[in-house]
């Protein structure tokens, strides 16, 4: 059993009828996350997820779109009763500050009654169980800062990934934030199934490229404001580059891979 649910399909900016960007994999043996973004455990608690049943997350990058939700999905595990660990993979030049941030939330990671283990996201695969692989690929999202964390935030790398994942011999691409369409057509080869967002490409291009290389299956998420509301079109779009099965997401959204 492989099922994907998208628990979190907004962009950076808040819509009234979802939470940030996330989603979840389930398998027999257990669950799991990618990205935690804001509103991800209220969502999964709409979803019908059962918090126990997740057992690692993966953050591609630290904007709060992607994972501020880290905290609260914490807190509701500690008042779930939760005593199984909990593994967050996320950029290493977040992992001391996340600890200093949950502390001042007053989550402290040694006072949860389960093990909360912060994982920096590390050389390829990052993450290999008996279920699955994951491997990271660094992309050009937040190259734009560069200036700025040079002169005031030298701790930061820029880290942003793509996720590939491998699992039941299918391969899932997950782009949280990409850079532009380059980042996401390196990864593209042999593709069963893109989790993609759409903010920083222009659906044009995107769905070219997808034709170019025969995904089968594309769900669009993070949509920008301007396409808010514009599934049809979308559809008509993906149409038109003969990308036939995609699927624009929405919170709850969920097949078998
Ligand atoms: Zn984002
Ligand atoms: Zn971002």
């Amino acid at each position: 059993m492989s099922k994907v649910t998208i628990i979190g399909s907004a962009s950076g900016m808040p819509v009234a009828n979802r939470a940030h960007a996330s989603f979840l994999l389930e398998m027999k043996e257990g669950s799991y996350l990618f990205d935690v973004g804001e509103g991800c455990a209220s969502s999964l608690v709409r979803c019908g997820v059962d918090q126990n049943k997740i057992f690692v997350a993966f953050i591609t990058h630290m904007h709060p779109d992607h994972c501020v939700g880290l905290p609260m999905m914490l807190q509701m595990m500690h008042l779930s009763g939760r005593e199984l660990p909990f593994t967050v993979y996320l950029p290493a030049e977040a992992v001391s500050a996340t600890r200093d941030y949950l502390s001042t939330l007053y989550v402290f990671p040694e006072k949860l009654p389960f093990e909360l283990r912060l994982e920096p996201i590390r050389p390829n695969p990052i993450y290999r169980d008996p279920e699955l692989t994951v491997s990271a690929f660094q992309n050009r999202h937040l190259t734009g800062y560069q200036q700025l964390t040079a002169e005031r935030h030298p701790q930061s790398h820029l880290e942003c990934y793509s996720f590939v994942i491998l699992v039941n011999g299918k391969k899932l691409v997950y782009s949280g934030d990409v850079g532009g369409i380059e980042d996401l057509r390196d990864l593209l080869a042999q593709t069963d199934l893109l989790i993609t967002e759409c903010m920083h490409m222009n659906p044009e291009d995107l769905l070219a490229v997808l034709a170019e290389h025969q995904v089968p299956r594309t769900v669009l998420t993070h949509l920008p404001m301007e396409l808010e509301g514009k599934e049809p079109y979308l559809l008509q779009l993906a149409q038109k580059h003969g990308v036939e099965d995609t699927l624009v997401a929405c919170d709850g959204l969920s097949f078998h891979l």
